[in-house]
């Protein structure tokens, strides 16, 4: 049967936004040493914006805008709406569609119109090609936390679009008040090493690893938890689940992905991640009540 304590910790929670899915979650918040946490969508807000867009010379920029949007338009990845919300908002007749490959991690690939494109990051498009694009805009790019993602060509890069996504208002606020508690924070992103070092910077987190696979995230939480045993995870996307799903807590935003609230022991309903720091004393509290 269920503690009267608990129940009153969970019932507290719920008034403030944590949806807790049962007691024995709240047990495993009170022992937390290390919170990993996803970037893209959980310490940023996720809706990234194109502030960059930059063509080989030679070509149309506007039709090459097209072609890129009109590959981008058959993905939902958060990227992919960004740079097609970007390209409505010009007069441009953005292709129907396309038939695409999309490639988890990496990006996606089409052909169109008898040419064969690629779309995705410096690994996914040749580094050594996206490195010496214009100048190697790229580096100054990403040290700036933006994201850059490449169009390719059968003649090379054809194109560079950089977005930027906004760490969330409270990111540095919850890190904080997480390490007064003395749990760390870890980023966990599949973004490149730069751009994931600028937003570890910025949202003051104790480190990261940048270049994750979905199935790296869960081996980096199962390495933390023989080194730490009780090891939380926050994120949002589909990609996060297998981690969510291996951590001690799983936590995931409100705002996210269905499989990632399903997977999840506790919901922060209003994407607040201010709310991990008051659920672990929440639950440190009842602990004490307890025993
Ligand atoms: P994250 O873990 O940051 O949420 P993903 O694992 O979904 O990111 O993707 C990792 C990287 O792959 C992205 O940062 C981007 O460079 C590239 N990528 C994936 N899907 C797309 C897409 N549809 N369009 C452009 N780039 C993409
Ligand atoms: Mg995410």
């Amino acid at each position: 049967s269920i503690m009267p304590a608990t129940l009153s910790a969970i019932s507290n929670g719920a008034k403030n936004g944590i949806l807790v899915k049962g007691g024995v979650h709240l047990e495993h918040l009170s022992l937390l040493r290390v919170l990993a946490v996803d970037k893209t969508g959980t310490l940023t807000q996720g809706t990234p914006a194109v502030t960059d867009f930059i063509v080989r010379e030679g070509l149309h920029e506007l039709d090459t805008l097209a072609v890129l949007a009109g590959i981008e338009a058959q993905s939902n990845h958060p990227l992919a709406r960004a740079i097609t919300k970007y390209a409505k908002k010009q007069q441009i007749v953005i292709p129907h569609n396309i038939e695409i490959e999309d490639i988890p991690g990496f990006g996606l690939e089409a052909v169109f119109e008898g040419n064969a494109y690629s779309i995705g990051k410096p690994e996914f498009v040749g580094k050594e090609l996206a490195n010496s694009f214009h100048n190697g805009a790229l580096q100054q790019l990403a040290q700036d936390g933006k994201t850059v993602v490449f169009l390719k060509d059968e003649q090379g890069i054809a194109a560079l679009v950089a977005l930027k996504d906004v760490v969330r208002e409270e990111a540095k606020k919850a890190v904080a008040a997480l390490k007064e508690l003395g749990i760390d924070v870890l980023m966990l992103t599949g973004d490149n090493e730069t751009t994931a070092k600028a937003i570890a910077q910025e949202a003051t987190v104790t480190s990261y690893v940048a270049e994750c696979l979905p199935e790296t995230k869960v081996e980096h939480i199962k390495k933390y938890k023989a080194d730490f045993e009780h090891v939380g995870m926050v994120g949002d996307g589909i990609n996060d689940a297998p981690a969510l799903a291996t951590a001690s807590v799983g936590i995931a935003m409100g705002g996210g992905t269905d499989v990632a609230l399903e997977t999840a022991d506790v919901v922060l309903m209003k994407n607040d991640l201010s709310k991990i720091a008051y659920a672990v004393k929440l639950s440190r509290k009842m602990q004490r009540i307890v025993k």
